[in-house]
């Protein structure tokens, strides 16, 4: 199946084309239809499946005859990032089209927002708190509505966002279409899409992605290691970018600080951080300046870098779709990529959780060289830490260092985006299944 078969005005084509795109992924190929014949859709897709050209393309369609300089299509997404990855989608798929969005979301100024608005714009990419406060002030309006588009539904609750989405509709006429796209259906979101949506198809894309473009390992550590155990990972494993996540804001940022002291170059996305410094941080770790962002699940949420080769969970989520959202940022677009995570005894349950989801259990693995046995001293710093990485306490090695032999000549390598020898795996605990099996290619282009 190609994108012919939707018969996209030939602008719409045109930038399917300059992205690339030959054959729509799973979720476009269901939900395209429906979209463009008017019906309200309910699509369960996390991101990473293509989805927001599943809602962009027949938006873009459906906009580019019509008035212009009036609000016909609203997008609201739970994050800044989100909405920012869904405005440059537009903006990439629908240059031909010559329509125009403006994102809106707190923690920068309004004032170039509404400039923007008063520019005329046909597409509002939102956030729920900043698109209300754009209401209030009568800065927007959006009586002309015909599309709203509710991206990352389950996110959006989680983060409470139901009372505002709710004073949102209100300003929405009642004659619309009505598309929701959530990672998973938990009640809440049902609910919702029972209220705000009418006879809706709902489409899915499936669970395959996870299991087939991703490779799942667990290292059991004692939590006091964990932070040895990440750096030595990162030592002998070729990665390209690397995402790794925390529970908590303060461990991101500590972690992050870690990583740079023993010479990674790392940086942080949490919330704690001004619009402007989660701007530099997401740039330079777009652009490779950083190799590595530890982030917290909030801050990465919709997060869409094509080079993520590894995930690496310092936390355990605290939940299963948590799980998926954090995976789901590697892998993307049939690339592969690997999720490590990092599990103490405590984590046991959902670590149980996790395999019922993923419908097996999880490779374990044991870093060949590691002294797991290490006991860390109350307060034990970094530079400690390394010290007791493979070494006992005898002496401080450079991570690049501690390779073993099997690995050294690879340890010794730059590290590169473009390749993954396989050589990583050669770890895997006595007893551990392996869930990889596909013989997919190592190489990453
Ligand atoms: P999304 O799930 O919308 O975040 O998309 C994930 C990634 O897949 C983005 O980098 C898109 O540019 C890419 N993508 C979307 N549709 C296609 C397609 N039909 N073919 C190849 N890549 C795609």
């Amino acid at each position: 199946m190609s994108f012919t078969s939707f018969d996209f005005h030939a602008d719409v084509v045109a930038g399917v084309r300059a992205l690339g795109y030959h054959a729509p992924t799973p979720i476009q190929k269901q939900a395209i239809p429906p979209v463009l014949a008017g019906r309200d859709v309910i699509g369960l897709a996390q991101t990473g499946t293509g989805k927001t050209a599943a809602f962009v393309l027949p938006i873009l369609q459906r906009l580019r005859q019509g008035p212009r300089g009036r609000v016909r299509a609203l997008i609201i997404a739970p994050t800044r990032e989100l909405a920012e990855q869904i405005h440059t989608t537009i903006g990439d798929l629908g240059r031909q089209t010559r329509l125009r969005s403006v994102t809106l979301y707190g923690g920068v100024g309004i004032t170039p927002q509404i400039s923007r608005l008063r520019a005329g714009v046909e597409i509002v990419v939102a956030c729920p708190g900043r698109l209300l406060d754009h209401l209030g002030q009568g800065t927007v309006r959006l009586n002309n509505l015909e599309v709203l588009v509710l991206d990352e539904a389950d996110r959006m609750l989680d983060m409470g966002f139901l009372p505002d989405v709710r004073r949102i509709l209100k300003h929405v006429p009642a004659q619309r279409q009505t598309l929701l796209f959530s990672a998973t259906m938990p009640d809440d979101v049902g609910r919702l899409a029972r209220e705000v949506l009418r006879e809706p198809v709902t489409v899915q894309a499936g669970h395959t992605r996870p299991l087939e473009t991703i490779a799942h390992a667990l290292y059991p550590v004692g939590a006091h290691l964990k932070t040895p155990l990440l750096l030595a990972l990162l030592a002998r494993t070729s990665t390209g970018s690397v995402l790794v996540f925390t529970r908590t804001k303060h461990r991101a940022k500590r972690l992050a600080q870690q990583l740079q002291r023993a010479g990674f170059p790392a940086t942080s996305l949490q919330g704690n951080l001004s619009q402007n410094q989660r701007q530099a941080s997401m740039e330079g770790f777009r652009s490779g300046k950083f190799q590595i962002m530890v982030a917290t699940d909030i801050a990465a949420r919709g997060l869409d870098i094509a080079l993520i080769s590894h995930v690496i969970n310092y936390d355990v989520p605290d939940t299963v779709d948590a799980y998926t959202h954090r995976i789901g940022r590697t892998g993307r677009a049939a690339r592969t990529g690997d999720a490590f995570t990092l599990v103490t005894p405590e984590d046991g349950e959902m670590v149980r959780s996790i395999e019922r989801r993923l419908g097996g259990r999880l490779e374990r693995r044991a870093l060949d060289g590691f002294d797991y046995q290490a006991q860390a001293p109350e307060g034990m710093d970094f530079s400690r830490a390394r010290a007791l990485n493979g070494q006992g306490q005898r002496r401080a090695r450079p991570p690049a260092e501690q390779a073993t032999a099997n690995d050294r000549s690879r340890a010794s390598r730059p590290t590169s985006p473009k390749v993954a020898p396989a050589a990583d795996r050669a770890q895997t605990a006595p007893g551990g299944a392996r869930r990889r099996g596909r013989g997919r290619s190592r190489a990453r282009a």
